[in-house]
């Protein structure tokens, strides 16, 4: 019998990746075997603080419930701040540590309750989601996130589901660790870049030594204990070459059913330094537009034809989001963004994970609750600012209701007219959003008619094997069957 696999919701995300910084409603990405489609539900249609109503229990809390607050939002907390026991060339998070220079980098006890109460006191929604991050967060200790679940435990309100979330590189994870995720049902994010070569060519310890090996002993113990994990690949120089390559090492030998990938994009300031997002140089570690694309088009050719409904990434079903004319799962692919924050070991609050920077410093919630900061000002002009500085080009692109400009870190190229604001990414992505139009169309409306977007690996079959039996009959100077307009002798004849 053929397995059929339907989505419950394309909103769905499952990883707070340090690198991207997501803005979802949902955290759980379930998609079930025979079953029909549910309604598209997202949290924001289940309201649990009303509008005006301060919470009893909030300390440092705001008069009445700031206008602008969105009903949820993402904070990405970093307990060790930017602190980290490898040395990953191209991580802009390590120059971070110069914004707070003599810290210990470890988060207190006493801010550690703050930021768990005023989290969940500042989410209007069923499902709260905690999502750790780094950094490497697991230089915090065990003790510290045992900590954490005590003090969620004390500040959920009744019928809250809490997500717990973490992105590691996983080197420090034993039995504990894992037997402790399992218990809490953590969802763990793992960095891992491909097969050792290209893994190890940028993921390197402070020694500069290989650090593939941990990171596989990590997966599989993850395994082990039935963790439910992700794994996030950067897409860099090394690696960008060679899609198929790393997809199917990822699928094949390590197993993973869930896989993120992240375009690196370092930009080179004036100064010569990385990790601000200044100057329109990149690194050589960068991957290259062209390149970007090419990756994601070569791995959703091989997904869109055997894994659809068995392997998930993240970049397809965001974009299948666009096509079924959901909201966009993730906020680099939004029109506006602004409600996917970051957390300093501190309690200072920056208005994305990738814009810690001073000019983007919100506030500390040791001072002001979390919602304040959220809701301000700055924060909602922030997010519309990813709009409202879109270049003309991109308002008259053909892919923009699925790519929005992407990321504003990005957006550091003139367009061919002049306009500042190009996305360095955007032949990539015009490339792909392109590419992927046509099975993309078929799967929404696979949705759209309640049946199963892996159909379409059955539809696209049959095509190609219709589309092999006009090559053969054709003539040379007959016109192609793929309809590219070319003679037969010219396309696939050659
Ligand atoms: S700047 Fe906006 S779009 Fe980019 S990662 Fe941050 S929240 Fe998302
Ligand atoms: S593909 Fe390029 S032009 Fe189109 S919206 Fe994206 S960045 Fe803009």
């Amino acid at each position: 019998m053929t397995e059929v696999h339907v989505y419950e919701s394309v909103l769905a995300c499952w990883q707070d990746c340090r690198m991207c910084g997501l803005e979802v409603d949902h955290v759980s990405h379930i998609w079930k075997d025979n079953e029909k489609v549910k309604p598209m539900q997202t949290s924001k249609q289940l309201p649990v603080i009303q509008p005006g109503a301060t919470p009893v229990t909030m300390l440092n809390a705001p008069a009445s419930w700031p206008q602008n607050a969105p009903s949820s939002f993402h904070m990405l907390s970093k307990p060790s701040g930017a602190t980290c026991n490898l040395d990953c060339t191209y991580c802009f998070f390590l120059s971070k540590e110069k914004l707070y220079p003599n810290s210990r980098f470890r988060m207190s006890d006493d801010l550690l309750e703050t930021y768990i109460r005023q989290l969940i006191e500042s989410q209007r929604t069923p499902e709260v989601t905690i999502a750790w991050q780094g950094g490497e967060p697991t230089l915090m200790g065990l003790d510290f996130f045992k900590r954490s679940i005590d003090y969620v435990n004390h500040y959920a309100r009744p019928g809250t589901t809490i997500q717990h979330t973490m992105q590691t590189n996983g080197i420090l994870l034993n039995d504990e660790w894992c037997a402790f995720f399992r218990e809490h049902q953590f969802l763990i994010g793992l960095s891992m870049d491909g097969p050792p070569a290209m893994h190890d060519t940028y993921r390197v310890d402070k020694g500069g030594a290989p650090t593939f090996h941990k990171v596989l002993r990590a997966a599989r113990l993850l395994q082990q204990h039935q963790v439910e994990f992700n794994i996030l690949t950067t897409v860099n120089a090394a690696n960008a070459d060679h899609p198929l390559e790393v997809y199917r090492f990822l699928r094949d030998e390590i197993g993973t059913h869930f896989m993120q990938f992240i375009p690196i994009v370092e930009r080179i300031n004036e100064r010569g330094a990385i990790g601000f997002q200044e100057g329109n140089i990149v690194s050589e570690r960068s991957v290259k537009p062209e390149q970007w694309g090419n990756f994601l088009i070569a791995i959703f050719d091989e997904w869109v034809r055997h894994d659809v409904g068995t392997v998930f990434v993240q970049m397809f079903d965001a974009a299948l989001a666009s096509w079924a004319g959901a909201p966009p799962a993730l906020c680099i692919f939004s029109e506006t963004c602004g409600n996917a924050l970051a957390l300093e070991h501190n309690g200072d609050v920056y208005s994305c994970d990738h814009f810690v920077e001073p000019k983007y410093l919100l506030g500390n919630i040791q001072q002001r609750h979390m919602i304040e900061l959220v809701a301000s000002d700055q924060q909602r002009q922030f997010g519309l600012h990813k709009r409202d500085s879109l270049p003309r080009y991109c308002r008259e692109c053909e892919v923009r209701f699925a790519c929005h400009g992407e990321c504003p870190k990005n957006r550091f190229l003139e367009t061919p007219d002049g306009e500042q604001g190009l996305n360095y990414l955007c032949a990539g992505y015009k490339a792909f959003f392109t590419h992927i139009d046509r099975p993309m169309r078929i799967m929404a409306e696979l949705l759209r008619r309640d049946r199963a977007p892996a159909e379409v690996m059955l539809i696209l079959a049959a095509e190609e094997a219709q589309l092999q039996k006009a090559f053969a009959k054709a003539g040379r100077n007959d016109s192609c069957p793929c309809r590219s307009g070319r003679k037969f002798k010219q396309c696939h004849g050659r």
